[in-house]
């Protein structure tokens, strides 16, 4: 999703004013601790057939999923929102309804007997339904949004980053149980379309005037999965990729808004050129592009964005929310982060793209504009990272600033980085975090699970360096390293001063008079001779996340005056 009022919202609604019905702990939470009966299972395929009635907002439907058995076990723990209704349960054809429980959020079948030691996997069918969870500010908050177009109609959508899939079906609720394969069959009312995840295999027409959407799906983020009903419109056309394959793309779109969809419509293929470009192919030519118009601001559903933008502008010259959303097919849908703990891998990497699309259309003063406009935003209150298993609240919600800071302060980390290694190794090592390989092509790579560690194992393999004491600084520590100026005579000595004073050799570029000096800070200090009357720049370029005097103040002086206005 993306950030800008991120922040503020989190505090105030998610404490405020919780969606209905309420939620389990377990079921607000995302990610985190695994109970030990799942770490004996893999999700390797699912089957949902939900029914949306948005008249009643009810959802009804059945999961089948295939489960394969790494170890022996007595039970299946799967997650699900305990306000669905569970009618019916079977485990590779046997009725076990009776031994279905599910008091917190974290359902449990218990089996007759231990599985058999010879048992590599298992099918678990579950009927269910009800109201589901409604969201209050989504994507913020998760759930459904049932919602109104201008004249009338249903229009609907899901958005379950922050909670995860238990919202919307039967899962296991962490990061790296995304099933291989799934199909989606979506029954609507008449005259509503079910954009979703995937291929399109067809649709069924219903006696009743209804219609059941069905798609097929691979490697889905278990978050990137979304229900979407509404009037739509479809725009479509086929980009003939830089690596030779041809790409579907789609925009579904409400009815009265034909010349706006069109022009956003347009940005999809250079948005696309820039992505494949830089990043490398788009990882699912062999689906689709797809976009969809949401009651809500956005969202990374695989192939099936969700674009709630109202076609804003901005004197950058491109829908930033559509390419920040569409940048998540690389840094969260293909690159998928293995644990909650490392989610700047998703929006630090994905908010670094716009201004480097600003850089990539209109060259270094747009890029440089709309980083310095990021700049404000960053809180340093908490570390980016901090190395343990954490659940989607713990980052957004617990940690004060963090959730905020994976954006700019992930975005400003790699701007540093980037300013220190140059673009070949800097875009070497992204690839080898996105696709595993130096070359990818279509059809030569598989989606990853990446960690924090990857990324550094990485930047140290392309530059033949140690960069651990960078991120050391940046990722694990909330404070930012301070450079520090001391004048005697005509020599200015800088210092860096990191938290806990820990090295920090980052080279540093002064500005004396018409020259530029490149300091290599070795031991974390460095000097340079001033010439009489000679005016001094520190890192001119601002090349470098550090902290600073005027934002601080600036940040207070927001604070202070947010302070008195009230709430
Ligand atoms: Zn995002």
């Amino acid at each position: 999703m993306k950030p800008h009022i991120l922040a503020l919202l989190l505090v105030t609604t998610a404490a405020a004013e919780p969606g209905k019905p309420p939620l389990t702990a377990q079921t607000t939470a995302s990610g985190g601790p695994l109970d030990p009966a799942q770490k004996k299972l893999r999700l390797d395929a699912a089957d949902l057939q939900l029914e949306v009635d948005p008249e009643r907002e009810v959802v009804n439907g059945t999961a089948t999923l295939t489960l394969g058995l790494l170890d022996r076990t007595d039970r299946i723990v799967l997650d699900l929102d305990r306000n669905y209704t569970v009618t019916a349960v079977t485990v590779d054809g046997v009725d076990l309804t009776g031994a279905w429980s599910n008091p917190e959020g974290r359902a449990t079948i218990k089996l007759p007997k231990k599985t058999a030691k010879d048992a590599t996997s298992t099918t678990v069918r579950i009927t269910y339904g009800g109201r589901p969870h409604v969201a209050v500010r989504a994507p913020w908050d998760g759930g459904f949004v049932w919602s109104r177009t201008k004249d009338g109609a249903t229009w609907m959508g899901s958005a379950i980053q922050m909670e995860g899939c238990d919202l919307l079906w039967p899962c296991i609720d962490h990061p790296t149980y995304e099933p291989k394969s799934m199909a989606l069959h979506i029954t609507v009312p008449k005259g509503m379309k079910a954009p979703a995840n995937g291929v399109l295999k067809g649709v069924d027409r219903l006696d009743d005037g209804r219609s059941t959407w069905n798609w097929e799906v691979r490697d889905p983020t278990l978050y990137g999965i979304a229900l979407n009903v509404g009037p739509y419109e479809e725009l479509s056309g086929s980009y003939r990729s830089r690596f030779g394959n041809t790409i579907p793309m789609f925009y579904w779109y409400l009815p009265g808004e034909k010349a706006q969809a069109e022009a956003l419509f347009g940005e999809f293929a250079p948005t696309l050129d820039f992505y494949e470009e830089l990043i490398g192919p788009y990882p699912w030519g062999d689906q689709k592009v797809g976009v969809v118009e949401t009651p809500y601001k956005g969202m990374e559903h695989q192939t099936i964005n969700a674009y709630g933008n109202g076609y804003a502008r901005t004197p950058d010259g491109f829908d930033e929310l559509f390419q920040h959303e569409f940048g998540h097919e690389w840094f969260a849908n293909q690159l998928t982060a293995a644990n909650w703990d490392d989610f700047w891998l998703h929006e630090g990497f994905t908010a670094y793209m716009q201004p480097l699309y600003g850089r990539w259309r209109e060259g270094e003063g747009r890029y440089l504009s709309m980083m310095l406009a990021s700049r404000t935003g960053i809180r340093n209150q908490s570390p980016l990272v901090t190395g343990k298993p954490q659940t989607a609240e713990d980052v957004y919600r617990k940690a004060p600033g963090r959730g905020g800071d994976l954006y700019n302060k992930g975005a400003w980390i790699l701007h540093t980085l980037r300013g220190q290694i140059g673009d070949r190794a800097f875009f070497d090592a992204v690839r080898l975090l996105v696709y595993d390989r130096p070359d990818p092509a279509p059809g030569n790579f598989k989606p990853v699970f990446r960690t924090t560690p990857d990324f550094i194992r990485y930047v140290n393999q392309v530059t033949a360096k140690d960069w651990q004491w960078f991120f050391d600084v940046y990722l694990y520590q909330a404070a930012l390293p301070k450079l520090v100026q001391s004048r005697q005579g005509d020599r200015l000595t800088l210092t860096w001063q990191s938290p806990l004073n820990r090295p920090f050799p980052l080279p540093v570029e002064v500005q004396v008079g018409d020259r530029i000096e490149r300091l290599p800070m070795t031991n974390g200090t460095g000097s340079v001779v001033i010439g009489e009357g000679e005016h001094v720049t520190l890192d001119p370029m601002s090349r470098l996340l550090k902290q600073d005097d005027a934002v601080d103040a600036y940040q207070s002086w927001q604070a202070d005056r947010a302070r008195r206005s009230g709430p």
